[in-house]
């Protein structure tokens, strides 16, 4: 029997659970197509209770981020994952950039110098990059941002690549009813409430993407 089934048995899905840089490699480009063909909803979402921009926003940071993998190439996890963070903080405009840049940023930093690491290692990794996204922004749960999907989605990576995402989209389908008290969308007040954040959004994409590379290195086919 596979002993990486008896693991991970959500959704059948064949899932490494040792992660080497071909996996960060892989979910930073998943990361990237799914920033771009997502680019209008993340946008028109932005539009209702913010300045329009989230979509390109992301599309462009993540564009950047693979250019900068493609020509860089360095060789661990948590190299990969500061120069991510490099690439958005520089080329993202809006809030998200600092901390989309800043969550990748202290990730890799956490896993420090190894060539492999553990689905544990990355979730503590990125509980750490959570915590200083939300020292950075100010926020916490319940705020309608960003972190009201990553904090559960962190917590739920302890179990599974695919609980995590379903943490992530459900954490960011229950920022609907919020009220905004940070960014953009807290200039709203009531009225941002009845619209789902953006940064929300694009993080449960940025979550979903992990669990497409750990398939993608499943099946030997890394697209
Ligand atoms: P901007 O608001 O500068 O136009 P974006 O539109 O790219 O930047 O990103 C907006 C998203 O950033 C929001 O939907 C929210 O999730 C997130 N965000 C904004 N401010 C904060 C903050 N202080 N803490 C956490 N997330 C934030
Ligand atoms: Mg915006």
């Amino acid at each position: 029997m596979d002993p990486v089934r008896a693991t991970e048995p959500a959704g059948g899905v064949h899932v490494s659970e040792t992660l080497d840089t071909g996996f960060f490699r892989r979910w930073m480009y998943a990361t990237a197509d799914a920033m771009a063909r997502e680019a209008a909803l993340l946008t028109e979402l932005d539009s209702a209770i913010g300045d329009a921009d989230h979509g390109i926003n992301m599309q462009r940071g993540f564009a950047a981020v693979r250019a900068a993998l493609e020509s860089d190439a360095p060789d661990t996890p948590g190299a990969m994952l500061v120069l991510a963070g490099r690439q958005l903080i520089s080329t993202v405009g809006g809030a998200s950039g600092p901390l989309y840049g800043t969550l990748l940023r202290r990730a890799g930093k956490m896993l420090g110098d190894g060539t492999e690491v553990s689905r544990e290692r990355l979730t503590e990794a990125l509980r750490a990059g959570v915590a200083a996204v939300a020292q950075l922004g100010g926020a916490k749960a319940g705020d309608k941002t960003m972190l009201d999907a990553l904090e559960p989605a962190v917590e739920a990576l302890d179990e599974s690549f695919a609980a995590a995402r379903e943490a992530a989209e459900q954490g960011a389908a229950a920022t609907v009813p919020m009220l905004a008290r940070k960014g953009r969308a807290s200039y709203l007040g009531e009225r941002s409430v009845g619209h789902q954040d953006p940064g929300a959004t694009s993080s449960a994409l940025l979550v979903a993407a992990l669990v497409q590379a750990a398939a993608d290195g499943g099946s030997g086919e890394a697209s």
